[in-house]
């Protein structure tokens, strides 16, 4: 497995060995559960208070605003439905045509249940249209929900003046930073975003942990009813492994902040120039937009990235194409369609996400390998006229 080229990075990240080594005590010699009052088990509990920090630091939050969830989703849901719950009087919401399904499905469900929900466009470069997201906000509107960056073209959406604006007209406003974190700067202290959703498996942290920060003074109700951890804002025993893992994951990220936005960004950027110097007609969607250092995301006209993708696993290469939740399904990803993107080129769109792990030879290996897959794949085209 060693010599894999991992370039999946925002489908799920590898378990930082240092992460995995904080983590690993309290699996056996650590395992009483934080809310015992015997001495030991206040240890457990004081490691949970040091994750709650680093997460807050991550963030610019305090360790108070910080609740540990099961996952992205799980945070997404609770954000929106504390949202509802404090003001049940209004029936609107509004968010995007290219959120994550974790969003998406959820305001689906609601529009079954007496909601309405404006899903606000985006341009071809994934920009999202502002003057259609101004006129959308009524006195009716509960919350907005807008995803920090696309995890699909890494767009990143302008969520801090969005934030201004809903907190003038008394909305709220909720954000799914689960690909923004760790990859760009987060300073929530200097903005009016009321609600954030993060997960730990993005930012080399295990599958299964997650995080809502949840401004100070919000009305807010929980979305899992039990007992009285997390403040009696989320029940359940707490999954004291992950989230100690989480935390130090977050500290992490904050170290590499600058890696990503340095050495990461110029891979990605390698990998960009290298591959459209070599293919004609390769198309780098959201290019002209603030994107994540990490994420790339092109379309190689007139091929099937499904097919791509298998020649590029034959090689030992993983990336994806659309999103891995869309993936597997012949239909060009909703992100893909919402920006317009031409039905020849959505098919051919491979998605490649980087992380601190990756390296210059990796690169160099996959610029000199895909344009070979690329020319035979289209020499099979009945659509490609070379
Ligand atoms: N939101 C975005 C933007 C994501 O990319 C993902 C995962 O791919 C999620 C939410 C869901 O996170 P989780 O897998 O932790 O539930």
């Amino acid at each position: 497995m060693n010599n894999l080229i991992y370039l999946d990075n925002n489908a799920t990240t590898q378990v930082d060995k240092r992460v995995l080594d904080e983590m690993l005590p309290f699996f056996h010699d650590y395992y009483w559960n934080p809310s015992s009052m015997y001495s030991p088990a206040g240890e457990v509990a004081q490691n949970l208070r040091i994750a709650r920090r680093r997460i807050g630091k991550l963030l610019g939050a305090t360790p108070d605003e910080i609740i540990f969830t099961s996952c992205g989703t799980e945070s997404d849901s609770t954000a929106v439905y504390a949202a509802l719950a404090a003001l049940p009087e209004k029936k609107h919401i509004v968010t995007t045509r290219v959120e994550h399904p974790a969003i998406m499905n959820l305001y689906a469900d609601l529009e079954t249940k007496g909601y309405s929900v404006t899903y606000v466009p985006v341009n071809r470069e994934g920009a999202l249209d502002m003057r259609v997201l101004e006129e959308s906000l009524t006195e009716e509107t509960a919350i907005v929900s807008i995803m920090w960056a696309n995890n699909e073209s890494g767009v990143i959406f302008p969520v801090e003046r969005i934030a201004e604006m809903t907190a003038e007209k008394g909305i709220l406003f909720h954000t799914d930073a689960v690909q923004a974190a760790g990859k760009i700067p987060i300073d929530l202290s200097r903005t009016r975003i009321d609600m954030l959703s993060i997960s730990g498996h993005k930012i080399h942290a295990p599958k299964g942990v997650g995080a809502l920060y949840v401004r100070k003074g919000l009305k807010y109700s929980p979305f899992l009813l039990g007992g009285h951890q997390e403040g009696g804002r989320r029940g359940g025993t707490e999954n004291v492994a992950s989230i100690v893992g989480f935390g130090k994951a977050g500290e992490l990220a904050l170290e590499h902040l600058e890696e990503e936005n340095t050495r990461v960004k110029a891979l990605r950027d390698r990998l960009e120039r290298g591959l459209t110097q070599r293919i004609p007609k390769a198309i780098i969607n959201g290019e002209s937009e603030p994107r994540l250092p990490n994420t790339s995301s092109i379309s190689f006209e007139y091929v099937e990235g499904e097919a791509i993708l298998l020649m590029m696993d034959e090689l030992g290469i993983c990336a994806s194409s659309g999103s891995a939740c869309t993936s597997g399904s012949l239909e060009p990803s909703h992100v893909l369609r919402a920006m317009g993107i031409p039905f020849t080129a959505a098919h051919g769109t491979i998605r490649f996400s980087f992380s601190i792990f990756n390296t210059e030879e990796e690169v160099d290996f996959v610029v000199e390998k895909l344009p070979p897959i690329i020319e035979k794949l289209r020499e099979m085209s009945p659509f490609w006229e070379g």
